[in-house]
């Protein structure tokens, strides 16, 4: 039983206050392959790039262990690329540019060994897509999925219809305001999960995560960072921390989702120390392990008994 992902792999310009790259390996597939690359095994990744995408890359992702054979590359065409810029209060990006390229087309075909009894992560790329990846599944065992506020503005009903296939639905704190038409996060919480999700997380950036269930809310602390380099990628971290805990243990009850939750946060915080996916290609299992038991110590406290 794999761990299926399937998004977008891109060529990122980003600028922050501090510095700026260009065309540095980005995407949601990226991102959350590399993360639960520390978790799990087979993970198998389905995506698009052009000719243009660095051969070192692709073997960067398989040194990781991650499957690259759903990966289609486009002879002649050019790899997606994103640019964005960051303010001096991080938590604000402007899109600088969104070029398609060969993410226009993008069709993915789901290879035989991951179709079936898959647990599967749904990056944020257009819903009609995330619907047709669901369509080619035979009894997915786990789906969970992203999302952008992009999409709760253009393509609603097609995301509605994703929605009502999935067990988790990750998303930040205003597109949560934006799907359920309610600034409360907690009443905007009840009224997602009548769209389909049983399970619905809420980052709110340097203010940490809320996972819901219909009667708990467990709440995650995120990590106090003096650094913060390039927040870019930290929600799809975050996703591939979730995802890759949950396939390694198999054990989706909701104890064990409040741990994922925290190896996700854990995973977003290493992502945000450095540039591009610089700060989550190099990690051991130990130091994640150990940054998981300083969120524990963040947030412990004992009773005045
Ligand atoms: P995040 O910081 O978690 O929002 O994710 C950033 C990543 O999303 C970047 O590496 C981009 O390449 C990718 N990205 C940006 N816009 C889109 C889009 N419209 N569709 C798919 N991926 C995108």
């Amino acid at each position: 039983m794999g761990l299926l992902i399937v998004g977008s792999i891109a060529l990122d310009s980003v600028e922050t206050p501090f510095d700026k790259v260009e065309n540095a390996l980005g995407g949601s597939t990226t991102y959350i392959s590399l993360a639960s690359s520390y978790f799990t095994y087979p993970i198998h990744i389905v995506g698009v790039v052009g000719e243009d995408f660095p051969a070192e890359y692709i073997e960067m992702l398989e040194n990781h262990e991650i499957d690259t054979e759903g990966l289609q590359i486009i002879p002649g065409g050019k790899t997606f690329r994103w640019g964005g810029r960051y303010h001096y209060d991080l938590n604000v990006r402007d899109t600088l540019f969104t070029d398609l390229n060969v993410f226009e087309n993008f069709d993915p075909i789901i290879p035989e060994k991951s179709k079936k009894n898959s647990f599967v992560l749904l990056g944020n790329i257009v819903p009609s897509l995330q619907n047709k990846v669901l369509d080619q599944l035979e009894n997915p065992k786990f789906v969970v999925c992203d999302t952008m506020n992009l999409w709760i503005e253009t393509t609603k009903d097609d995301l509605l219809d994703v929605l009502k296939r999935v067990d988790v639905l990750i998303i930040n704190d205003s597109e949560a305001r934006l799907l359920s038409n309610e600034p409360n996060l907690i009443k905007a919480a009840k009224i997602i999960q009548t769209l389909g999700p049983k399970y619905l997380i809420i980052k709110k950036g340097e203010h940490g995560a809320l996972l819901f269930n219909d009667t708990t809310i467990f709440s995650a602390p995120a990590y106090p960072l003096e650094n913060i380099y390039d927040p870019t990628g930290a929600g799809d971290s975050f996703a591939g921390g979730f995802i890759g805990y949950l396939h390694q243990t198999r054990d989706l009850s909701f104890e064990n989702l409040k741990r994922a939750v925290i190896y996700g946060s854990a995973l977003a915080s290493f992502c945000v120390e450095q540039f591009s996916t610089k700060g989550i290609e190099y990690l051991d299992k130990l130091q994640i392990h150990d940054r998981f038991l300083e969120f524990r110590e963040l947030s412990r406290f004992d009773d005045d008994e």
